[in-house]
Protein backbone atom coordinates (compact mmCIF):
# COMPACT_ATOMS: atom_id res chain seq x y z
CA UNK A 1 0.00 0.00 0.00
CA UNK A 2 1.42 3.15 -0.24
CA UNK A 3 0.98 6.38 1.26
CA UNK A 4 0.59 9.74 -0.24
CA UNK A 5 1.83 12.56 2.11
CA UNK A 6 -0.50 15.64 1.20
CA UNK A 7 1.85 18.60 0.47
CA UNK A 8 1.26 21.50 2.55
CA UNK A 9 3.23 24.12 0.63
CA UNK A 10 -0.10 25.47 -0.85
CA UNK A 11 -0.97 27.10 2.37
CA UNK A 12 -1.26 30.61 1.55
CA UNK A 13 0.73 32.83 3.61
CA UNK A 14 -1.66 35.08 5.30
CA UNK A 15 -3.48 34.91 8.28
CA UNK A 16 -7.59 34.34 7.67
CA UNK A 17 -9.98 34.13 10.76
CA UNK A 18 -13.12 32.42 9.18
CA UNK A 19 -14.67 31.64 12.95
CA UNK A 20 -15.17 32.69 16.34
CA UNK A 21 -11.65 31.55 17.86
CA UNK A 22 -11.49 28.53 19.15
CA UNK A 23 -13.89 27.44 16.67
CA UNK A 24 -17.02 24.75 16.76
CA UNK A 25 -14.60 21.73 15.89
CA UNK A 26 -12.39 23.03 18.39
CA UNK A 27 -14.40 23.45 20.84
CA UNK A 28 -15.74 19.75 20.45
CA UNK A 29 -12.50 18.57 20.34
CA UNK A 30 -11.41 20.82 23.08
CA UNK A 31 -14.18 18.83 25.29
CA UNK A 32 -12.88 15.16 24.16
CA UNK A 33 -9.65 16.43 25.93
CA UNK A 34 -10.84 17.31 28.88
CA UNK A 35 -12.25 13.75 29.47
CA UNK A 36 -9.15 12.13 28.74
CA UNK A 37 -6.18 14.68 29.42
CA UNK A 38 -5.21 16.37 32.91
CA UNK A 39 -5.47 19.92 32.85
CA UNK A 40 -1.92 20.08 34.34
CA UNK A 41 -1.13 20.11 30.42
CA UNK A 42 -2.25 23.31 29.68
CA UNK A 43 -2.97 24.91 26.40
CA UNK A 44 -2.12 28.98 25.84
CA UNK A 45 -4.49 28.60 22.89
CA UNK A 46 -6.96 25.64 22.31
CA UNK A 47 -7.01 25.75 18.22
CA UNK A 48 -6.42 22.22 17.14
CA UNK A 49 -3.90 21.66 14.39
CA UNK A 50 -4.24 20.53 10.97
CA UNK A 51 -1.44 21.45 9.10
CA UNK A 52 1.46 23.86 9.28
CA UNK A 53 3.54 25.15 6.66
CA UNK A 54 6.32 28.11 6.89
CA UNK A 55 5.44 31.10 8.91
CA UNK A 56 1.50 29.98 8.71
CA UNK A 57 -0.75 27.50 11.38
CA UNK A 58 -4.27 26.33 9.79
CA UNK A 59 -6.29 24.74 12.74
CA UNK A 60 -8.85 22.27 12.18
CA UNK A 61 -11.81 25.19 11.66
CA UNK A 62 -10.07 26.92 8.69
CA UNK A 63 -8.35 29.61 10.76
CA UNK A 64 -4.91 30.57 9.51
CA UNK A 65 -2.33 32.25 12.51
CA UNK A 66 0.95 33.51 11.56
CA UNK A 67 2.91 32.09 14.07
CA UNK A 68 5.33 34.09 16.52
CA UNK A 69 5.33 31.13 18.83
CA UNK A 70 7.17 28.35 16.50
CA UNK A 71 6.06 25.92 19.23
CA UNK A 72 8.39 27.53 21.78
CA UNK A 73 10.82 28.19 19.61
CA UNK A 74 11.73 25.28 18.13
CA UNK A 75 10.30 25.53 13.89
CA UNK A 76 13.20 27.91 13.41
CA UNK A 77 13.33 27.59 10.37
CA UNK A 78 9.70 27.24 9.27
CA UNK A 79 7.10 24.58 9.49
CA UNK A 80 7.53 21.53 7.52
CA UNK A 81 10.45 22.95 5.75
CA UNK A 82 10.81 20.71 2.32
CA UNK A 83 14.41 19.57 2.71
CA UNK A 84 13.32 18.54 6.66
CA UNK A 85 10.69 16.95 5.51
CA UNK A 86 12.37 14.76 2.68
CA UNK A 87 15.00 13.86 5.55
CA UNK A 88 12.51 12.54 7.89
CA UNK A 89 10.41 10.48 5.34
CA UNK A 90 13.95 8.81 3.92
CA UNK A 91 15.19 8.01 7.89
CA UNK A 92 11.46 6.55 9.26
CA UNK A 93 11.82 4.19 5.80
CA UNK A 94 15.04 2.95 6.50
CA UNK A 95 14.75 2.36 10.23
CA UNK A 96 13.30 4.84 13.05
CA UNK A 97 15.54 3.28 16.35
CA UNK A 98 18.40 0.55 17.21
CA UNK A 99 19.03 2.42 20.05
CA UNK A 100 22.70 4.25 19.88
CA UNK A 101 23.83 2.61 22.92
CA UNK A 102 23.11 -0.84 21.40
CA UNK A 103 24.17 -0.73 18.09
CA UNK A 104 25.25 2.96 16.70
CA UNK A 105 25.09 4.97 13.33
CA UNK A 106 26.10 7.69 11.50
CA UNK A 107 23.34 10.20 12.35
CA UNK A 108 24.21 10.89 15.69
CA UNK A 109 27.76 11.30 14.72
CA UNK A 110 26.87 13.75 12.32
CA UNK A 111 24.66 16.02 14.59
CA UNK A 112 27.85 15.74 16.84
CA UNK A 113 30.43 17.03 14.40
CA UNK A 114 28.09 19.65 13.48
CA UNK A 115 27.70 20.63 16.80
CA UNK A 116 31.71 20.94 17.53
CA UNK A 117 32.01 22.54 14.16
CA UNK A 118 29.02 25.23 15.21
CA UNK A 119 29.32 26.07 18.77
CA UNK A 120 31.77 28.90 19.95
CA UNK A 121 35.65 27.81 20.38
CA UNK A 122 37.92 25.97 18.53
CA UNK A 123 38.85 23.22 21.11
CA UNK A 124 37.81 19.48 20.85
CA UNK A 125 34.23 18.75 21.92
CA UNK A 126 32.12 16.17 22.44
CA UNK A 127 28.66 15.84 21.97
CA UNK A 128 25.73 13.30 24.08
CA UNK A 129 21.83 13.11 22.24
CA UNK A 130 18.97 13.17 24.46
CA UNK A 131 15.23 13.89 24.30
CA UNK A 132 14.73 17.14 25.78
CA UNK A 133 16.02 20.17 27.33
CA UNK A 134 15.35 19.22 31.13
CA UNK A 135 17.02 16.01 29.66
CA UNK A 136 20.47 18.14 28.79
CA UNK A 137 20.01 20.08 31.74
CA UNK A 138 20.32 17.28 33.69
CA UNK A 139 22.96 15.75 32.20
CA UNK A 140 25.18 18.79 31.92
CA UNK A 141 24.69 18.57 35.99
CA UNK A 142 25.97 15.09 36.26
CA UNK A 143 28.74 15.97 34.12
CA UNK A 144 29.99 18.48 35.95
CA UNK A 145 29.61 17.39 39.06
CA UNK A 146 31.60 14.02 37.58
CA UNK A 147 34.16 16.01 36.26
CA UNK A 148 35.09 18.69 39.07
CA UNK A 149 34.16 16.20 42.02
CA UNK A 150 31.80 18.80 43.60
CA UNK A 151 27.94 19.39 43.83
CA UNK A 152 26.60 22.71 44.62
CA UNK A 153 24.73 24.42 41.28
CA UNK A 154 24.39 27.89 41.00
CA UNK A 155 21.59 29.02 39.06
CA UNK A 156 19.90 32.70 38.21
CA UNK A 157 17.53 34.85 39.21
CA UNK A 158 14.46 34.44 36.35
CA UNK A 159 15.79 31.06 34.90
CA UNK A 160 14.09 28.60 33.27
CA UNK A 161 15.89 24.99 32.91
CA UNK A 162 12.88 22.73 32.48
CA UNK A 163 10.69 20.50 34.53
CA UNK A 164 11.85 17.59 35.45
CA UNK A 165 12.91 17.24 39.42
CA UNK A 166 16.07 18.41 39.31
CA UNK A 167 15.45 21.37 36.99
CA UNK A 168 12.29 21.88 39.01
CA UNK A 169 14.74 23.31 41.59
CA UNK A 170 16.91 25.19 39.35
CA UNK A 171 14.05 26.90 37.66
CA UNK A 172 13.28 30.60 39.36
CA UNK A 173 9.81 30.39 39.88
CA UNK A 174 8.34 28.23 42.28
CA UNK A 175 4.61 28.57 40.54
CA UNK A 176 3.56 26.68 38.44
CA UNK A 177 6.97 24.39 37.87
CA UNK A 178 7.39 22.89 41.25
CA UNK A 179 4.21 24.19 43.67
CA UNK A 180 3.28 21.01 45.35
CA UNK A 181 5.91 18.65 43.72
CA UNK A 182 7.43 17.15 46.82
CA UNK A 183 10.74 17.83 47.95
CA UNK A 184 13.65 19.06 45.14
CA UNK A 185 16.57 18.20 43.21
CA UNK A 186 19.51 19.73 46.01
CA UNK A 187 22.36 21.77 46.32
CA UNK A 188 21.03 24.57 43.98
CA UNK A 189 22.12 28.10 44.93
CA UNK A 190 20.59 31.33 43.26
CA UNK A 191 22.22 34.52 42.59
CA UNK A 192 20.32 37.49 40.99
CA UNK A 193 21.29 37.84 37.28
CA UNK A 194 22.00 41.08 35.01
CA UNK A 195 18.65 43.22 34.08
CA UNK A 196 19.75 45.81 32.45
CA UNK A 197 16.02 47.52 32.55
CA UNK A 198 15.15 46.99 35.73
CA UNK A 199 18.68 46.92 37.93
CA UNK A 200 20.63 49.82 35.69
CA UNK A 201 24.10 47.57 36.25
CA UNK A 202 26.70 47.78 34.39
CA UNK A 203 28.08 44.30 33.05
CA UNK A 204 31.12 44.45 35.63
CA UNK A 205 28.65 45.65 38.74
CA UNK A 206 26.40 42.84 37.84
CA UNK A 207 28.50 40.05 38.08
CA UNK A 208 30.05 41.14 40.72
CA UNK A 209 27.06 40.53 42.99
CA UNK A 210 26.34 37.55 40.86
CA UNK A 211 29.68 36.68 42.03
CA UNK A 212 29.21 37.86 45.55
CA UNK A 213 26.12 35.62 46.09
CA UNK A 214 27.34 32.40 45.48
CA UNK A 215 30.71 33.18 47.46
CA UNK A 216 28.36 33.64 50.36
CA UNK A 217 26.06 31.13 49.66
CA UNK A 218 27.98 28.26 48.45
CA UNK A 219 31.92 29.29 47.95
CA UNK A 220 33.54 28.29 45.36
CA UNK A 221 35.29 25.37 46.57
CA UNK A 222 32.07 23.34 46.82
CA UNK A 223 30.00 24.90 43.18
CA UNK A 224 30.07 22.39 40.72
CA UNK A 225 28.36 25.08 38.04
CA UNK A 226 26.94 27.94 37.29
CA UNK A 227 24.13 27.44 34.14
CA UNK A 228 23.15 30.95 32.67
CA UNK A 229 20.61 31.05 30.04
CA UNK A 230 22.83 33.45 27.78
CA UNK A 231 19.61 35.62 26.66
CA UNK A 232 16.75 34.00 28.97
CA UNK A 233 13.92 32.23 27.80
CA UNK A 234 10.88 32.01 30.04
CA UNK A 235 12.22 35.11 32.39
CA UNK A 236 11.53 37.25 29.59
CA UNK A 237 14.25 37.43 26.95
CA UNK A 238 16.20 39.81 29.26
CA UNK A 239 20.21 40.64 27.20
CA UNK A 240 22.78 40.62 29.68
CA UNK A 241 24.76 43.56 29.77
CA UNK A 242 27.95 43.98 28.55
CA UNK A 243 30.62 41.87 29.41
CA UNK A 244 28.18 40.43 32.67
CA UNK A 245 28.41 36.63 31.01
CA UNK A 246 32.13 37.02 30.47
CA UNK A 247 33.14 37.85 33.94
CA UNK A 248 31.07 35.18 35.08
CA UNK A 249 33.03 32.74 33.37
CA UNK A 250 36.29 34.14 34.13
CA UNK A 251 35.52 33.56 37.85
CA UNK A 252 34.36 30.07 36.79
CA UNK A 253 37.58 29.32 35.23
CA UNK A 254 39.57 31.05 37.86
CA UNK A 255 38.39 28.12 41.09
CA UNK A 256 37.29 25.50 38.72
CA UNK A 257 33.67 25.55 38.32
CA UNK A 258 32.15 24.69 35.19
CA UNK A 259 30.39 27.28 33.00
CA UNK A 260 27.32 25.96 31.20
CA UNK A 261 25.31 27.98 28.70
CA UNK A 262 21.42 27.04 28.54
CA UNK A 263 20.94 27.11 24.74
CA UNK A 264 18.24 25.47 24.46
CA UNK A 265 15.70 28.59 23.65
CA UNK A 266 18.52 31.26 22.26
CA UNK A 267 20.56 28.72 20.51
CA UNK A 268 20.61 27.42 16.87
CA UNK A 269 20.34 30.31 14.54
CA UNK A 270 17.97 32.33 16.88
CA UNK A 271 20.06 35.07 17.86
CA UNK A 272 21.37 35.85 14.81
CA UNK A 273 24.30 33.23 15.55
CA UNK A 274 24.46 29.56 15.47
CA UNK A 275 24.53 30.26 19.03
CA UNK A 276 23.63 33.29 21.23
CA UNK A 277 26.85 32.84 23.22
CA UNK A 278 28.65 34.16 20.04
CA UNK A 279 27.53 37.22 20.31
CA UNK A 280 28.72 37.56 23.63
CA UNK A 281 32.46 36.68 22.25
CA UNK A 282 31.47 33.76 25.02
CA UNK A 283 32.51 30.88 24.43
CA UNK A 284 31.13 28.47 27.87
CA UNK A 285 32.64 24.95 28.91
CA UNK A 286 29.37 23.47 27.96
CA UNK A 287 26.17 24.15 26.22
CA UNK A 288 22.66 22.54 26.44
CA UNK A 289 20.77 22.73 23.12
CA UNK A 290 17.80 21.21 22.36
CA UNK A 291 14.20 23.12 20.91
CA UNK A 292 15.37 24.01 17.24
CA UNK A 293 17.70 22.13 16.56
CA UNK A 294 15.98 19.24 14.55
CA UNK A 295 12.97 21.44 12.87
CA UNK A 296 10.44 19.93 15.01
CA UNK A 297 11.79 16.41 16.15
CA UNK A 298 12.36 15.99 20.03
CA UNK A 299 16.04 16.08 20.31
CA UNK A 300 18.49 17.50 22.97
CA UNK A 301 22.29 17.60 23.84
CA UNK A 302 24.88 18.38 25.97
CA UNK A 303 28.36 19.99 23.97
CA UNK A 304 31.22 20.89 25.55
CA UNK A 305 35.00 20.74 26.17
CA UNK A 306 35.91 17.11 25.49
CA UNK A 307 37.72 16.69 28.85
CA UNK A 308 35.07 17.63 30.92
CA UNK A 309 32.68 15.53 28.85
CA UNK A 310 35.38 12.63 28.91
CA UNK A 311 35.06 12.64 32.38
CA UNK A 312 32.28 10.41 32.62
CA UNK A 313 32.69 6.35 32.73
CA UNK A 314 31.13 4.18 30.31
CA UNK A 315 27.61 3.55 30.79
CA UNK A 316 26.73 6.99 32.61
CA UNK A 317 25.12 8.70 30.32
CA UNK A 318 22.41 7.98 27.31
CA UNK A 319 19.09 6.69 27.36
CA UNK A 320 16.68 4.43 24.85
CA UNK A 321 15.75 7.54 22.76
CA UNK A 322 18.86 9.47 23.28
CA UNK A 323 19.90 11.03 19.63
CA UNK A 324 17.28 9.49 17.80
CA UNK A 325 17.60 8.64 14.05
CA UNK A 326 14.99 10.49 12.70
CA UNK A 327 15.33 13.12 14.98
CA UNK A 328 19.52 12.74 13.57
CA UNK A 329 17.79 13.63 10.08
CA UNK A 330 16.18 16.25 10.67
CA UNK A 331 18.57 18.31 12.82
CA UNK A 332 21.28 17.33 9.75
CA UNK A 333 18.93 19.11 7.46
CA UNK A 334 18.27 22.09 9.80
CA UNK A 335 22.05 22.38 9.73
CA UNK A 336 22.23 22.23 5.88
CA UNK A 337 19.54 24.84 5.22
CA UNK A 338 20.76 27.29 7.72
CA UNK A 339 24.21 27.06 5.48
CA UNK A 340 21.84 27.16 2.18
CA UNK A 341 19.87 29.98 2.29
CA UNK A 342 21.41 32.16 4.86
CA UNK A 343 19.38 31.78 7.75
CA UNK A 344 21.40 33.69 10.39
CA UNK A 345 21.34 36.73 7.97
CA UNK A 346 17.41 36.00 8.04
CA UNK A 347 17.12 36.12 11.48
CA UNK A 348 19.23 39.55 11.60
CA UNK A 349 16.71 41.07 8.86
CA UNK A 350 14.50 39.66 11.09
CA UNK A 351 15.56 41.56 14.30
CA UNK A 352 15.69 44.42 12.19
CA UNK A 353 12.06 44.25 11.38
CA UNK A 354 10.76 43.62 14.68
CA UNK A 355 12.59 46.12 16.33
CA UNK A 356 11.81 49.02 14.26
CA UNK A 357 8.44 48.35 14.19
CA UNK A 358 8.57 47.47 18.29
CA UNK A 359 10.17 50.92 18.50
CA UNK A 360 7.98 52.65 16.48
CA UNK A 361 5.21 51.07 18.23
CA UNK A 362 6.90 52.16 21.25
CA UNK A 363 6.67 56.13 20.29
CA UNK A 364 2.98 55.63 20.72
CA UNK A 365 2.25 53.58 23.46
CA UNK A 366 4.17 54.30 26.53
CA UNK A 367 2.53 50.94 27.85
CA UNK A 368 5.84 49.66 25.67
CA UNK A 369 8.92 50.10 28.65
CA UNK A 370 11.25 48.39 26.52
CA UNK A 371 11.99 46.88 23.16
CA UNK A 372 14.82 44.02 23.72
CA UNK A 373 16.52 40.75 22.43
CA UNK A 374 18.50 39.55 19.68
CA UNK A 375 17.46 38.13 16.11
CA UNK A 376 14.05 36.18 15.96
CA UNK A 377 14.02 36.58 19.65
CA UNK A 378 12.45 39.58 20.35
CA UNK A 379 10.35 40.75 23.51
CA UNK A 380 8.53 44.12 24.27
CA UNK A 381 7.90 44.43 28.54
CA UNK A 382 4.56 46.05 29.03
CA UNK A 383 4.49 48.72 32.27
CA UNK A 384 2.47 51.09 33.65
CA UNK A 385 3.01 54.31 31.89
CA UNK A 386 5.70 56.28 33.22
CA UNK A 387 6.57 53.75 35.55
CA UNK A 388 8.77 50.70 35.10
CA UNK A 389 5.73 48.19 37.25
CA UNK A 390 4.67 45.66 35.09
CA UNK A 391 1.67 45.60 33.56
CA UNK A 392 0.49 41.33 32.75
CA UNK A 393 -2.85 42.80 32.08
CA UNK A 394 -1.30 44.48 29.33
CA UNK A 395 0.29 41.56 27.73
CA UNK A 396 -2.93 39.49 28.42
CA UNK A 397 -4.95 41.69 26.53
CA UNK A 398 -2.11 41.97 23.61
CA UNK A 399 -2.03 38.41 23.48
CA UNK A 400 -5.94 37.64 23.46
CA UNK A 401 -6.34 40.52 20.46
CA UNK A 402 -3.84 38.57 18.58
CA UNK A 403 -5.75 35.18 19.21
CA UNK A 404 -8.77 36.51 18.16
CA UNK A 405 -7.08 38.18 14.59
CA UNK A 406 -5.39 35.65 14.12
CA UNK A 407 -1.91 35.42 15.78
CA UNK A 408 -0.02 32.99 17.54
CA UNK A 409 1.55 35.01 20.66
CA UNK A 410 3.63 33.81 23.57
CA UNK A 411 4.01 35.74 27.07
CA UNK A 412 7.28 35.30 28.77
CA UNK A 413 8.53 37.24 32.54
CA UNK A 414 8.63 36.08 36.37
CA UNK A 415 5.73 38.62 36.33
CA UNK A 416 3.67 37.44 33.11
CA UNK A 417 4.43 40.98 31.66
CA UNK A 418 6.76 40.23 28.54
CA UNK A 419 5.50 39.46 25.18
CA UNK A 420 7.67 37.68 23.17
CA UNK A 421 8.06 37.20 19.70
CA UNK A 422 9.58 33.99 18.44
CA UNK A 423 8.96 33.58 14.69
CA UNK A 424 10.91 31.47 12.08
CA UNK A 425 13.99 33.36 10.92
CA UNK A 426 12.26 33.16 7.28
CA UNK A 427 9.05 35.01 8.23
CA UNK A 428 8.81 37.56 5.49
CA UNK A 429 9.26 41.20 6.54
CA UNK A 430 5.10 41.68 5.16
CA UNK A 431 3.59 39.27 7.37
CA UNK A 432 5.66 40.61 10.48
CA UNK A 433 4.20 44.28 9.25
CA UNK A 434 0.48 43.23 9.22
CA UNK A 435 1.08 41.39 12.83
CA UNK A 436 2.58 44.53 14.60
CA UNK A 437 -0.79 46.54 12.89
CA UNK A 438 -2.46 44.16 15.07
CA UNK A 439 -0.74 44.77 17.52
CA UNK A 440 -0.78 47.99 17.69
CA UNK A 441 -4.54 48.64 17.35
CA UNK A 442 -4.49 45.72 20.01
CA UNK A 443 -2.36 48.99 22.44
CA UNK A 444 -4.57 51.42 21.23
CA UNK A 445 -7.97 49.52 22.38
CA UNK A 446 -6.23 48.51 26.32
CA UNK A 447 -8.32 50.11 28.64
CA UNK A 448 -10.39 52.47 26.27
C1 LIG B 1 12.38 25.04 27.14
C2 LIG B 1 13.61 25.20 27.93
C3 LIG B 1 14.16 24.16 28.68
C4 LIG B 1 13.46 22.83 28.83
O1 LIG B 1 13.34 22.17 27.61
P1 LIG B 1 12.28 20.99 27.44
O2 LIG B 1 12.58 20.42 26.09
O3 LIG B 1 10.93 21.61 27.54
O4 LIG B 1 12.53 20.02 28.54
C5 LIG B 1 15.36 24.37 29.32
N1 LIG B 1 16.01 25.55 29.22
C6 LIG B 1 15.52 26.58 28.51
C7 LIG B 1 16.29 27.84 28.40
C8 LIG B 1 14.30 26.45 27.84
O5 LIG B 1 13.80 27.47 27.15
Amino acid sequence: MTTIVESTSSIAQERRVVTAIPGPQSQAMHARRAKVVPPGVGAALPVYIAEAHESIVVDIDGNQFIDFASGIGVTTIGHTDDAVVAAVAEQVARFTHTCFTVTPYEGYVRVAELLAEHTPGNHEKRTMLCNSGAEAIENAVKIARKFTGKNAIGVLDHAYHGRTNMTMAMNFKNSPYATGFGSLGTSVFRAPSSYPYLDGLSGEEAAERTIWYFEKQVGASDLAAIFAEPIQGEGGFMVPADGYLNRLQDWCHENNVVFVADEVQCGMARSGAYFASETFSLVPDLITVAKGIAGGMPLAGVVGRADIMDATHPGGLGGTFGGNPVSCAASIAVFEQIERHNLLGEAQRVEKTLMAGLRAMQEKHPMIGEVRGRGAMIAIELVEPGTKKPDAAAVKHLVDEGFQNGLLLLNAGTNYNVLRFLPNVRMSDDLIADALGVLDAACTSYRK
